[in-house]
């Protein structure tokens, strides 16, 4: 299996056609965006905490009977991923209050949400990727039915595999963002990445942020804080 042309570059990685039709290529790169790429920079060495941080998470939720487009890491910021098709849905999970939600509804970020909160935003640069809910992704034919109530059940099992996987090392998961896809054969698979980049982490301990949010409102110390992450996670 041999990486041909690229099919997709985005704001932190780049995808690649490959000789398997199945199978596509992604590359993280160190770019960082945020809000909605007004701000850019470079984040030395994100792309390979990224991609070694991606891996691990999403091994972690396939043994747990989720499934997911990894197929197997090919060197520090390539990976090799089942082909889908993305569905143009990002879901948002959230446990404790931050960021958008916490301005919107005026809750202080650390906040306790009573129950787990699921957003959905339809995935549009130039809208600015507006939240959108279960009647306009039906009205749009985003997805079906049937493919929502999965994506949102694996969202919620996701959210309890990390939780509690995170807990262990001291991490608290804030918030993050998913993306799902459809193979071939039309199911629905886990895809995109899942790393600083798109979680929150707040150290249990100390509450400090281990996360993009360091990048986007100049804390300071991210390239450590990702470093960080790659390091509990590793066990180093
Ligand atoms: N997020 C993401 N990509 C996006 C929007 C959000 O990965 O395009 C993640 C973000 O890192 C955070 C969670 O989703 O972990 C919730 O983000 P929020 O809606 O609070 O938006 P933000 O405050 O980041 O603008």
């Amino acid at each position: 299996m041999d990486r041909t042309n690229q099919v997709y570059e985005g704001k932190a990685k780049k995808v690649f056609a490959t000789t398997d039709p199945e199978i596509y290529v992604v590359e993280y790169k160190d770019d960082a965006t945020a809000f909605n790429g007004l701000k850019k920079g470079t984040i030395a060495g994100k792309g390979v905490i990224n991609n070694r941080v991606t891996n691990h998470l999403m091994r972690l939720i396939e043994d747990n009977g989720i499934p997911t487009h990894y197929v197997r890491q090919i060197s520090d910021r390539e990976t090799a991923v089942r082909k889908v098709k993305i569905i143009p849905i990002e879901v948002i999970v959230r446990n404790i209050a931050a960021g958008s939600l916490s301005k919107r509804l005026g809750l202080p970020e650390g906040t306790k949400l009573s129950s787990t909160v699921l957003e959905y935003c339809y995935k549009d640069d130039e809208l600015g990727d507006p939240m959108i809910n279960e009647y306009h992704i039906k009205a749009m034919g985003l997805a079906s039915e049937e493919e929502l109530r999965l994506i949102a059940d694996y969202s919620f099992r996701i959210n309890r595999i990390l939780c509690g996987y995170l807990q262990d090392l001291k991490i608290e998961l804030i918030d993050f963002k998913l993306e799902f896809g459809k193979t071939s054969d039309g199911t629905v698979i886990l895809a995109d990445e899942i790393s600083p980049d798109t979680c929150r982490f707040w150290d249990t301990e100390t509450g400090e942020k281990l996360d993009k949010d360091r990048f986007r409102r100049d804390l300071g110390h991210v390239e450590d804080a990702y470093q960080e992450i790659l390091r509990r996670l590793m066990g180093a």
